[in-house]
């Protein structure tokens, strides 16, 4: 089983790891973080196949993947 930690703090909301994932499970939250941005967050572990896509896409490094 995979799944991602997502660093909210650094998160920019621009959700290119939300296109990325082949699993669709990256949602924007409905809160900002102190960015004043809605963060991503990783929302079912059962599914992740820890891909690694999200990690690859996004820019400001704020995703590890575990598998
Ligand atoms: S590792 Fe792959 S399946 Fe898991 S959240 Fe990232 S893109 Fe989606
Ligand atoms: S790609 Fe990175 S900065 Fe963009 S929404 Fe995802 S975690 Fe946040």
């Amino acid at each position: 089983m995979a799944y991602i930690k997502i660093r909210e703090d650094r998160c920019k909301g621009c959700a290119l790891c939300v296109n990325a994932c082949p699993k669709k499970i990256i949602k924007l939250a409905d809160y900002t973080n102190k960015k004043g941005y809605n963060p991503a967050v990783f929302t079912d572990r059962d599914t992740c196949t820890g891909c690694g896509a999200c990690y690859a896409f996004c820019p400001d490094v704020c995703i590890e993947v575990y598998r």
